[in-house]
């Protein structure tokens, strides 16, 4: 019998099967004018897929072209405006979609399977493992899940907004080895290469920070897609953090990804693509769900203290009423708000800085009534006293 251990660690059914999660955007799948099928493309995504499944690898893919597939269906050839529309044109894209890649992976007896995820649901934390749990499931039964965001459901204030994201997160929920954040170019370069002859390929990098500072990425997506280089940034910050080496490489070619997650042996045929190195001490799941899995529901500003409270990506105590000067934002007890402490820049001007991200044990009425009072005139205040603390520690993950 397989004893798995819990969702903390990583099932492998080997040493050297990897978790790989390949995110396709729909400048691969959809001719960006007529929006037909870009067959040749799928296909090469689907025999890369099954080559790396026969090498053991496990294989989550992240699809995006529900919107675009519609547009072919419907015969409209212009994403239209309207929320409604843009989520009726999804929820006849995304069957479209699916019997798609169902055909093609039928041809190598394949099993797949869909998921489709909101923010919302994985903003409830049994909610978050339930979908966890599924995917682990699917994996282990070797299935190839397909995710996409439930775009017929969502709208802006649930929903994961690109995909490249949704990739990220996908890959944080089974604590993929290997983000591919496939696209139209080879990789990252320090500027855009269609209109800079001078732009240089980022190769590798270990500080997105650093790296936003040296590149300029304001080109948009395509004109289907949401995404572009910035949201490929974020998504790569995003994993990185989970523990996830996250490649930005070109579409068109998937079977790179063989070369890519074998170095060793594909060493001079190494075709170009960025290398986002994974954080040597990813956040704990938990943690890194209560940063990425979780609604931001407002914003509490707390004393400058509390950064001196920080150590190792650990906050070292509760924050109490005492150290809350300010809070902003409706929201009531378990959501979850952002940590600002605000520092006098330079300039003389007031900068504020997110520490943390934390779950409150009091609404922001409450909180309201009760900032920089000592714990014990709590129930003076309020009439009662629900928990000591504003938030606990073991409810606070780092962002900085
Ligand atoms: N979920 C959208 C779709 O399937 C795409 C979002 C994105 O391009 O990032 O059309």
């Amino acid at each position: 019998m397989v004893v798995y251990r819990n969702i903390q660690n990583t099932r492998r059914p080997t040493n050297t099967s990897l978790t790989l999660v390949i995110k396709v955007g729909t400048s691969s799948i959809c001719d960006e004018v007529t929006h037909y099928p870009l067959l040749g493309n799928l296909s090469r995504i689907v025999e890369t897929i099954i080559q790396l499944k026969n090498l053991g690898h496990r294989v989550v893919l992240v699809t995006s072209a529900a919107v675009g597939t519609g547009l072919r269906r419907l015969n409209i050839t212009e994403k239209p405006k309207k929320l409604a529309s843009i989520q009726a044109i999804a929820a006849v894209g995304q069957g479209r979609l699916m019997s798609m890649y169902d055909d093609l992976f039928a041809q190598f007896d394949q099993p797949v399977a869909q998921m489709l995820l909101t923010r919302n649901d994985l903003a409830e934390r049994s909610q978050y493992l339930n979908a966890v749990n599924c995917l682990e499931e699917l994996l282990d039964m070797g299935v190839v899940p397909i995710v996409n965001e439930n775009d017929s459901i969502s709208v802006k204030e649930i929903k994961f907004g690109d995909n490249d994201t949704l990739s990220a997160i996908t890959a944080g929920m089974v604590k993929a080895d290997y983000l591919f954040l496939m696209t139209d170019v080879d990789c990252l370069y320090t500027d855009n290469p269609r209109s800079n002859p001078d732009a240089r390929p980022v190769l590798v990098c270990e500080d997105i920070d650093r790296l936003k500072e040296t590149v300029k990425v304001s080109a948009p997506g395509s004109a289907l897609g949401t995404g572009g280089m910035i949201t490929k940034l974020v998504a790569a910050d995003l994993a990185t953090a989970a523990g996830v080496t996250t490649i930005i490489a070109r579409g068109s070619t998937p079977e790179n990804i063989m070369p890519i997650i074998d170095p060793e042996k594909y060493a001079d045929k190494m075709p170009l693509h960025t290398r986002f190195v994974a954080k040597p001490q990813p956040l704990m799941d938990r943690k890194w769900w209560i940063l990425h899995g979780l609604h931001t529901a407002g914003t509490v500003y707390v004393e400058s203290e509390m950064t001196e409270a920080i150590h190792d990506g650990q906050i070292d105590h509760d924050l109490f009423a005492q150290n809350i000067s300010k809070v902003e934002g409706n929201f009531v007890e378990h959501q979850a708000v952002r940590l600002v402490v605000q520092h006098k820049n330079a300039k003389g001007l007031v900068d504020n800085v997110t520490i943390a991200k934390g779950i409150v044990n009091y609404s922001s009425a409450e909180i309201m009534r009760i900032m920089l009072a000592q714990e014990q005139d709590i129930v003076d205040k309020l009439g009662y006293k629900d928990a000591n603390c504003i938030i606990h520690r073991d409810n606070m993950a780092i962002s900085i």
